[in-house]
């Protein structure tokens, strides 16, 4: 399948699906709380992503039961949503995304519910970090696995991280998944060579441990073999034709984080 590169007005209409994504996230974010059950985000996410005007791309993909994914400790991505009651201490990662008029977005983070084990805010500190470094090393003039290599770098400069092989980063548009696919690992200068007019989510998923992962018995929830504790975080992005990038599914459009980095972003959309 070839990439789907958008013009601006597409991306335009992706913006609003990715700042309902954004705008989601932000108020799951806020709502995490020890003793909570999962479904209780589910339903949260639902009622504003409907509010928003959007539907949800997760539910029924593929079968999936639920408006979100919600991983807790050593599940790192694909958690259904239900009667689990979060814990003390507990890393919760929270992925979801929206479609408004047939366009994309897909965004997640991961948080620590009440006390934070200062390994556990270090494993995300640098999981969401490893995420900005992604996106900036993606910039027009860039090959794909410049992206990967740039994640791969910055987590391994950390510590003794395990990086998820099987699962990575993917373009988006009119589909939640789409060409390429991005490793969060590699070296440099190998793919194609970015231009304005991609769009794709990034998303480094990290454990404490191995990189090794299983899939449960739900057919869903990705677990390290481990049982360390991973880290989940995502934006989709794209690239304009000025030649810069736009974080789609960030309330700010990524401008304080990648700025913090050096990049400048777009101002053909807000
Ligand atoms: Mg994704």
């Amino acid at each position: 399948m070839a990439i789907q590169y958008k013009t601006l007005d597409q991306i335009k209409v992706m913006r609003r699906a990715g700042l309902l994504v954004g705008q989601t996230l932000e108020m799951l974010r806020t709502s995490v709380k020890v003793g909570m059950r999962t479904d209780a985000l589910d339903a949260i996410a639902a009622a504003n992503i409907k509010r928003g005007g959007g539907t949800s791309n997760f539910k029924g993909y593929h079968g999936f039961p639920a408006t979100i994914c919600v991983s807790i400790n050593d599940e790192i991505v694909h958690g259904i949503p239900g009667d689990r009651v979060i814990n003390d201490g507990d890393v919760v990662s929270i992925d979801a995304g929206a479609i408004i008029d047939g366009w994309h977005g897909d965004a997640a983070f991961s948080v620590i519910a009440g006390s934070v084990d200062p390994q556990d805010q270090k494993l995300l500190d640098v999981c969401e970090e490893s995420m900005w470094r992604g996106i900036a090393a993606g910039s027009v003039g860039a090959r794909l696995s410049d992206i990967g290599h740039a994640i791969e770098d910055y987590v391994k400069s950390q510590g003794k991280y395990g990086i998820l092989q099987e699962y990575g980063g993917h373009g988006i548009g009119t589909e939640m998944h789409q060409e390429p696919h991005v490793l969060n690992f590699g070296k440099r200068g190998h793919g194609p060579e970015l231009t304005p007019g991609l769009v794709l989510a990034i998303e480094p998923m990290i454990t404490r441990g191995t990189h090794k992962t299983k899939v449960l018995a739900d057919d869903w929830t990705v677990v390290s073999t481990d049982k360390s504790r991973g880290a989940h975080f995502e934006n989709s992005y794209c690239l304009l034709p000025d030649g810069k990038p736009f974080v789609l599914t960030a309330i700010d459009g990524g401008r304080e984080r990648l700025g913090s980095l050096g990049v400048e972003i777009s101002d053909l959309i807000q």
